[in-house]
């Protein structure tokens, strides 16, 4: 068993004050393969003061020796790449292939991303007004709390690390308690790369305790979370208290149009977005609405990408699918596929259970269903597995129609040969992000969403500046 009890606080790993501890389960063996501690108020405590006291000199610092330190972490996680995929395959079932590419890979990109902003970005502006000029400061916005989830846990915590440091916050990090190995390697790169001391810290804990003390703390100015509707909710009401700035990254339900002009791979693309990562991705675009004429043939496509996805092991390479991330996801999964057979979808491919000889291990069916309406469950709800959902349009205007009736609108996708078509509908759909043609956004675009997938975007300088506050200044010469 992999020990990871003690907290990085204050330059160094401490013992934790509290003595409950949490088992870390591999999903693919059902196994606890680690254990780490869940804080306590006092933990959490610790943590934002050394926060606090880092935050006045690291704020000043030139962003020229914030980008040697970043690149520092670059070149220190290249060379632990393999450590960090190892911990996430154990921690969340990504398996080796998926975790060494995508979920090391974004990661990576991120921090590169943030190095390359940081080279070019003005933290000071000078607007004309009228007759003066008028000076404007972007200013670190102080402490910052940060708290992520499990599905692809690099990602989202580089995404966040990566430019609160380098505009100059100091941090607390809470990562998901679920996969919390991943970052503890991040810690120890941090660690071997010189940041002062207190710049960065991590204390691991549950929602309802480091979670909630982190919000609230009279000191933390900010806080960046990216996870469930649920709980960005409670985070939004805790932090109004104080009308603490809060940015929120929350779940989608995306759409996947897709017009009879689309390219021939346009269904097996969609089913392969659909299922990657086990379909645990707030972006996954999981209603497939196909154009009725190409409808038929879409169904018999996705039926038999279904039947081709193998499901296996998140420590094997391959291409294969791993579990689900817990036996909780698992469970509210199957309640998930029940609640479409008994709401009347059809069920195409994979289903209730686990794929045939698989024993233990969280791992799902991949899982179709056609015939899906507006009114059944599947069709609202976050699923978060592997399982897709089908529904005919008759034309573009109800495939909009369709698209917008969720209260997520995370990202979209539209997939046409007529880039006309594809700008006018790219445009109406009700979502912060819209992928055409299988181009993927890159590192460099703002990610967010609206209505319940959050609030504020990460990513480019949009993630700096959420880490910002602006002052104006005048009469200076
Ligand atoms: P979760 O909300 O249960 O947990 C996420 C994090 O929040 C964890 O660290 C957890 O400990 C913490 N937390 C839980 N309750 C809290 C509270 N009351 N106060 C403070 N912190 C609290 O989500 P999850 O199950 O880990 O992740 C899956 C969800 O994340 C899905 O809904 C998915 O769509 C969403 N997600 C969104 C994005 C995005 O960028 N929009 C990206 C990835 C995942």
């Amino acid at each position: 068993m992999q020990d990871y009890k003690r907290f990085y606080i204050d330059g160094g790993w401490v013992d934790a004050s509290s003595k409950v501890q949490l088992p870390v389960v591999d999903p693919t063996t059902e196994q606890a393969f680690a254990e780490i501690s869940l804080g306590d108020e006092h933990d959490l405590n610790r943590a934002v003061e050394s926060a606090v006291s880092a935050f006045p000199e690291w704020s000043r610092t030139d962003p020229a020796e914030r980008k040697e330190l970043l690149e520092k972490l670059y070149e220190n996680f290249k060379a632990r790449a393999q450590d960090m995929a190892e911990a996430i395959s154990s921690e969340m079932g990504a398996p080796t292939s998926l975790a060494q590419t995508a979920q090391v890979g974004a990661g990576l990109a991120h921090l590169k991303q943030s190095i390359k902003i940081l080279e070019a970005f003005d933290f000071k502006k000078q607007l004309k007004n009228r007759d003066t000029v008028d000076n404007i400061f972007y200013e670190p916005a102080g402490v910052v709390g940060l708290i992520t989830p499990w599905n692809w846990p690099m990602n989202q915590v580089m995404l966040k690390v990566a430019p609160a440091l380098a505009v100059g916050c100091t941090v607390v990090l809470k990562p998901s308690e679920i996969a919390p190995i991943s970052s503890m390697v991040l810690a120890e790169l941090i660690d071997a790369s010189g940041f002062p001391k207190g710049v960065f810290n991590l204390v691991n804990g549950d929602g309802a305790g480091v979670g909630t003390w982190l919000t609230t703390h009279p000191k933390v100015n900010l806080i960046s979370f990216t996870g469930s509707t649920r709980a960005g909710r409670l985070i939004m009401r805790a932090a109004s208290e104080m009308v603490k700035p809060v940015c929120l990254e929350l779940g989608g339900k995306g759409a996947n149009i897709i017009f009879a002009d689309a390219d021939e791979k346009a269904v097996s693309r969609g089913v392969r977005q659909c299922f990657l990562n086990s379909g645990q991705s707030c972006n996954a675009p999981t209603r497939m609405l196909i154009e009725r004429s190409r409808y038929e043939s879409a169904v018999n496509e996705a039926r038999e990408m279904a039947a081709k996805t193998t499901v296996g092991s998140a420590h094997e390479e391959g291409r294969h699918i791993g579990p689900v991330v817990s036996e909780i996801q698992y469970d509210k999964i199957q309640q998930l596929i029940q609640s479409g057979i008994d709401e009347g979808a059809t069920l195409l491919a994979g289903g209730l259970g686990k794929p045939e000889g698989v024993e233990a291990g969280y791992f799902v069916k991949p899982t179709v269903f056609s015939d899906v309406t507006p009114t059944m469950t599947i069709f609202k709800e976050e699923i978060f597995g592997p399982v897709l959902c089908l529904t005919p349009f008759k034309d573009e205007a109800q495939a909009i129609e369709l698209a917008n009736m969720t209260d997520y609108g995370l990202t979209n996708y539209v997939q046409t040969e007529d880039q006309v078509k594809a700008a006018r509908v790219s445009r109406s759909l009700r979502s912060g992000m819209v992928e055409i043609n299988g181009n993927l956004l890159g590192p460099a675009s703002p990610f967010g969403g609206v209505g319940l997938s959050g609030i504020g975007r990460e990513g480019g300088v949009w993630g700096f500046e959420e880490f910002l506050s602006v002052k104006a200044v005048s009469g200076l010469i």
